[in-house]
This record gives structure tokens, C-alpha cells and sequence, in this order.
């Protein structure tokens, strides 16, 4: 037997005649840009997030979703930008393509997140966004931090690329991770709980005004066809990516139910498993409603060990991330070195995910702990 760490093709069973009919419709049309399904699936997006429903706008990818959210509040060069050194390489990526410069602040050991403890300090004249993320499916509790940082007239912009569903209690009411800030950010990559069938991205928020400049910025600034009020790029949802979303979009709940349940299963066969020496679970905050993009435990010693063998058994593991972002070589400049971020650089040391998605069978997920318990003569 074997345990994939991802398997796409188990889910797409499900919706394949209605995604087949769907692409027959648009091969039929031609019409591949910016189409009538891409409105569809921004309108269905933003009712689903609960903002206005032409406030989301949707792009080429997660990375592209960033970019344009930091060109539409004004990031330039020397402007300085708050954020985690532990995540997917985009989120600081996008702020040096601009320019501008990521300043780090180290993680909390249980969530993977930002510690929004240490935020306020790192703050300077030239701070203009905070960009946390909401890592691995799990939202960031922002409205500890947002009053202080509007005070400082501080933007916020969430990557919420692996958070599209997460929602938190805030004040009594459901809250989507992205619809916090100033801009959220998704990444619809193949992989995320809500993915496409290639690239595809989206930027959204309250605010009517950014709503215009970020639509411009995704067709080169232009307001009327060919003529340009300012430089953007070109970042757009093709139809074939929007329909296929439009119809995921109406599975999502189920399928992060589904991840749910899942998590709470491999919370139990751990917890009866004698492994506490060895490792531990990932925490989920009090109102949190974690969507398990990954399911990440942390390996206290031998972790690469423990991957190879259980790759010799054919299930698959995988480290995100294996090197924080303050010690990649791209950002020597910076001048960060070894050990200024001691959370997320032990991490870099224990995490492992595990498999996880609406699919997986029990059976798998006991096979797989069964192995560690093995690797570890437990
Ligand atoms: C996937 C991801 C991105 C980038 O999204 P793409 O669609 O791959 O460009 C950005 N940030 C995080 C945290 C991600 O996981």
C-alpha cells in the first residue's frame, strides 16, 4: 500500500461531467479573458467571503495577488513591510520585486504564525504594511493588532493564499481570513483547497476605491481600452480557471469539512499512540475554525530520518519549509543571520505535513501513524 500526500484525482471524480460540460461551453464561446465566467466566479467569491460583490478581483496567481495588493496601497522602494520569515517564498518575494524591504518578525512555536506580540516593535517611520499570513490553513488573530496599526494609519495586507474558507470568531461573528485587512489574498495554485486547474489568484477587500485601482492595475493601469493612467501589470483569471472554480467554490465547504475531520482523526490515533516523546500535533486557536491546508506536526528529533523511511514505505511527507526566509541566500542583503528568529528557525528543524485532503481514507492516515509508531519502536 501507499499513502500520496496529495491526490487531486480522487476529488476531481466528483465534479468531472460538470466541469467537462463547462469547458465545452467556453471552447465553444472563444471567449477566454476576463469573460462572463470570470464575473461569475468573483461575484460568487465575494458573496461567500461576505464583501461587496464587486470588491473581488481576481488575477493570475497568489503571487501576482500580493503584487498587485502592494502596488494598489502605494508600496515603493525603502518603504519597509512587516512579516514572517516562515512561509511560501511569495510573501517576501513580492515585497522585494517592489522594492520595498521585508522586516521579520519571528513566529509563535504552536501556531506557525506570526507573534503578533513582537509586531510593534519593529515598527519605523518607513513601515507602511504588516503582510502576515495565515499559514497552513490557520488565521492569524488580527484584531489583537488592527487598532493599534490603524492608529499608525498601518495597512494591513493578509496572505490568506492557503486560507481561502478559514474563518475565526471576531466579536461574536464569523470573520474570513482575508476580509480583515485592508486586502486579502488567495492562491487558487492546484494544491490549495480551493485550486484551479493551473494558476489563478485573487485580491479582495472592503474598500470600493482600491476595488477600481486594483482592476486597472491587472489590465496595465488602463482605465478605457488603451489608454493608461498608471503602470500596472497584466495579472488575469482566464474563463477555463474561473469556471472550474465556480464549480469547486460550491464543494469548498464540504471538502474543508472533510480536512476537519480528518485532523481530528489524526489527533486521536496520535494521541493513543505513545509518540508524545517524539512529537507533538498542530494546535488550533480557541475560535478558530482551521481549514488544514497542511496537517504539520513537529518531529522533535530525527525528521529527515523518520522522511526516508517512511518514503521506503511509499508514504509521502513533505517539509515546508525547510529554510526560513531571513536565511535565503536571494536576501543576504538584508543582513539577517542565524539565530535572530529562533521560533521559526527550530521549525525549519521539526515540521513534517502530513497527508491530508477531502479524500484520504482512514486506513491511510492509521498506516501512516502505525509506521511512525514502528520508526520509533513505540
Ligand atoms: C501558494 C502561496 C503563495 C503564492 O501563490 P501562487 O498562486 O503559487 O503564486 C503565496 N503565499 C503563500 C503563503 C502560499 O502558500
Amino acid at each position: 500500500m501507499s499513502v500520496p500526500i496529495l491526490d487531486l484525482s480522487r476529488s476531481f471524480k466528483s465534479i468531472r461531467p460538470e466541469v467537462e460540460e463547462a469547458l465545452q461551453k467556453i471552447l465553444d464561446n472563444q471567449n477566454f479573458i476576463l469573460g462572463q465566467e470570470v464575473k461569475s466566479f468573483e461575484k460568487h467569491a465575494a458573496n461567500y467571503l461576505e464583501i461587496p460583490e464587486t470588491n473581488a478581483i481576481s488575477c493570475a496567481s497568489g503571487t501576482d495577488a500580493l503584487l498587485l495588493a502592494l502596488m494598489a496601497l502605494d508600496v515603493k522602494a525603502d518603504d519597509e513591510i512587516i512579516t514572517t520569515p516562515f512561509t511560501f517564498f511569495a510573501t517576501s518575494g513580492t515585497i522585494a520585486r517592489l522594492g520595498a524591504k521585508p522586516v521579520f518578525v519571528d513566529v509563535e512555536p504552536d501556531t506557525y504564525n506570526i507573534n503578533l506580540n513582537q509586531v510593534v516593535d519593529k515598527i519605523t517611520a518607513k513601515t507602511k504594511i504588516f503582510l502576515p499570513v495565515h499559514l497552513f490553513g490557520q488565521m492569524t488573530p488580527l484584531e489583537n493588532i488592527k487598532n493599534e496599526l490603524d492608529a499608525r494609519n498601518i495597512k494591513i495586507v493578509e496572505d490568506a493564499a492557503q486560507a481561502f474558507g478559514t474563518h475565526r470568531m471576531i466579536n461574536g461573528k464569523i470573520t474570513r481570513a482575508g476580509t480583515v485587512g485592508a486586502i486579502g489574498c488567495y492562491s487558487f495554485f492546484p494544491t490549495k483547497n480551493l485550486g484551479g486547474c493551473g494558476d489563478g489568484g485573487m485580491c479582495v477587500t472592503h474598500d470600493e476605491n482600491l476595488a477600481e485601482r486594483l482592476k486597472k492595475l491587472r489590465v496595465h493601469g488602463s482605465g478605457a481600452t488603451y489608454f493608461h493612467d498608471e503602470v500596472g501589470i497584466n495579472s488575469r483569471l482566464d474563463t477555463i480557471q474561473a469556471t472550474i472554480l465556480d464549480i469547486k467554490l460550491k464543494h469548498l465547504e464540504n471538502w474543508n469539512a472533510q480536512r476537519r475531520k480528518l485532523a481530528d482523526n489524526y489527533k486521536i490515533l496520535f494521541a493513543a499512540s505513545g509518540l508524545e516523546e517524539f512529537l507533538t500535533t498542530p494546535r488550533e486557536l480557541e475560535g478558530n475554525y482551521h481549514i488544514y491546508h497542511q496537517y504539520v506536526i513537529k518531529v522533535y528529533e530525527r525528521r529527515d530520518e523518520l522522511m526516508k523511511y517512511l518514503d521506503g514505505l511509499n508514504i509521502a511527507t513533505r517539509v515546508y519549509y525547510p529554510l526560513a526566509l531571513h536565511l535565503q541566500p536571494c536576501f543576504k542583503y538584508l543582513g539577517y543571520k542565524a539565530g535572530d528568529f529562533p521560533e521559526a528557525e527550530k521549525l525549519t528543524s521539526e515540521v513534517l505535513a502530513l497527508p491530508i485532503f477531502p479524500e484520504l481514507k482512514f486506513s491511510e492516515q492509521e498506516e501512516l501513524v502505525n509506521a511512525i509508531k514502528k520508526f520509533f519502536r513505540v
